[in-house]
């Protein structure tokens, strides 16, 4: 085994990268960087029923989206290594497939699927775990060649020892260890079609790769044990594993892909105007935490204080408020430019910006951006926060109403409303708007927050939003006296 650390991360191009397999790569990524060794990316595409097309290259565009960078992978070989798709890999599969059947640690089973679901529906039914029984784990030449003769096709199985323990330190989990007899039966290790399975390829690309660590999810902990059955046929060291716990929802339960309440693509995150950053930070937090209090960190932070044994043993909570937390702390501090780029598109997908907006537009959209940008955790925010300036009409709640016809809400709205009507249009700019507020105050000795919130909701109808000055100079004299003017009609 090389000394160098070597992992990767192993999708199935079978959909689009999950939030999960993010989290895998990412800590992979890290782990990788952290310790100056090399990350990998194979494609693992032997299920060719579930494979789709663009599955590869979309998980690859949203790994780099995530700013995961890799250093082998389909579209970087490594000569030695290559190639990074398991249905190129065949010809490396094939004799060593052959050695385990020329050793008997493997066999041909010409048993049909419709013999194997009978016998693990009468297992079922006697109450046991189905299992292959190893009906033909010992035929004689002449049984094989009657199933031969009746045009059987077959599977190769791997000979499981039923007596062996395999036990291994977890770089998560600590010591676990599984007795053969409790895993499985003869396994399948190449398929009807000609294809390898899961454990038989991922153990020889592991090995042949060199890949020093193995870090996935724990769905996987009991495929381990099948691995490492492989290893010690062909002799081989297996690489150190580590099985990260799943992502729970808020309800405690596995993340699945049919629950509606949480994001689960990266692609969705990246639709949505997700700054990739931060998306980055927040997965980097789901299952793994640093030493102290502190939760925002940049890449180069992470890589150099990432620690696999911090990697949590319980379930990592997906925690919606931390994401659109750390979503706005990377947004506050965006450039203007980055934020616009990420909102406009919902401004023009929400029919609020035309399609092909003018400069003025442009210019109009991007102050508008800049009045929210301390508001927002991802780019379609802008649609719902700024609705104010695409409504025609403002319809107040109690809590509004209450504020607004109390003794001091209503001489503030009187006044700020003959104050802005006065006001010339060419001068209704933010700077012109404070000393009127100024004025209020020292005219009627109102201050704080009972001077700000009616002067707030006269003008936009709720209770927060931007900087009120800017505000009123964003929205413009008309649309200021117009929503004052509804605004009094509720009120009185
Ligand atoms: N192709 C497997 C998956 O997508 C990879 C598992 C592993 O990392 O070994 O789950």
């Amino acid at each position: 085994m090389s000394s160098k650390v070597r992992v990767r991360y192993a999708p199935s191009p079978t959909g689009e990268l999950h939030i999960g397999n993010a989290r895998t790569a990412l800590f992979n990524y890290l782990f990788a960087r952290h310790h100056g060794g090399d990350f990998i990316i194979r494609t693992e595409d032997t299920d060719l029923i579930r494979n789709i097309e663009q599955g590869e290259s979309s998980q690859l565009d949203n790994l780099t989206w995530l700013n995961i960078e890799w250093d082998e992978a389909v579209d970087k070989p490594n000569p030695q290594y290559a190639p990074y798709r398991q249905s190129e890999r065949l010809h490396i599969y094939e004799p060593l497939i052959q050695q385990l059947l020329d050793e008997d640690k493997a066999y041909r089973c010409y048993m049909t699927s419709e013999e194997l679901d009978a016998e693990a529906q009468a297992q079922r039914e006697a109450g046991e775990t189905p299992r292959y029984g190893g009906a033909h784990a010992h035929l004689t030449p002449e049984q094989e060649q009657a199933f031969i003769d009746e045009g059987r096709d077959y599977s190769i199985r791997f000979r499981v020892n039923s007596e062996a323990v395999y036990a291994f330190d977890d770089i998560v989990k600590g010591d676990i260890s599984f007795k053969a007899n409790d895993v499985a039966g003869d396994f399948v290790i190449l398929k009807r079609d000609g294809m390898p399975t899961y454990n038989f390829a991922v153990t020889v690309d592991d090995h042949y790769m060199d890949i020093t660590h193995v870090l996935r999810g724990d769905d996987h902990i009991a495929n381990t044990p099948r691995q490492m059955m492989i290893y010690e046929a062909f002799g081989w060291e297996p690489p150190r594993f580590g099985h990260m716990t799943l992502i729970i929802n808020e309800e405690g339960r596995k993340l699945s892909k049919r629950d509606g309440g949480i994001i689960q693509f990266i692609e969705q995150y990246r639709d949505l105007g997700y700054l990739p950053e931060a998306l980055f930070n927040f997965v980097a937090l789901l299952g793994w935490s640093p030493e102290g209090e502190e939760e925002l960190f940049t890449q180069e932070e992470l890589i150099k204080i990432f620690d696999e044994n911090r990697l949590s043993n319980s379930p990592a909570a997906f925690d919606r408020d931390k994401l659109l937390w750390i979503g706005n702390e990377y947004m506050k501090k965006a450039d203007l430019q980055r934020v616009v780029d990420l909102a406009f598109p919902h401004l023009i997908k929400a029919g609020l910006v035309e399609d092909n907006p003018s400069q003025e537009t442009i210019e109009w959209a991007t102050r508008l951006v800049g009045l929210y940008q301390e508001q927002m955790a991802y780019g379609a925010q802008i649609v719902e926060l700024a609705s104010l300036f695409f409504n025609e009409d403002l319809k107040l709640d109690q809590a509004s109403i209450d504020e607004l016809s109390s003794e001091t809400g209503l001489v503030v709205v009187k006044a700020i409303k003959e104050k802005l009507t006065q006001l010339p249009e060419e001068e209704f700019v933010a700077e012109n708007v404070r000393p009127l507020m100024n004025e209020i105050r020292d005219e009627h000795d109102i201050r704080g927050r009972q001077l700000f919130m009616p002067i707030r909701i006269a003008v936009s109808g709720v209770m927060s939003g931007p900087e009120v000055p800017d505000l009123i100079e964003l929205l413009g004299k008309e649309k200021v006296l117009d929503h004052i003017h509804q605004v009094e009609q509720q009120i009185s």
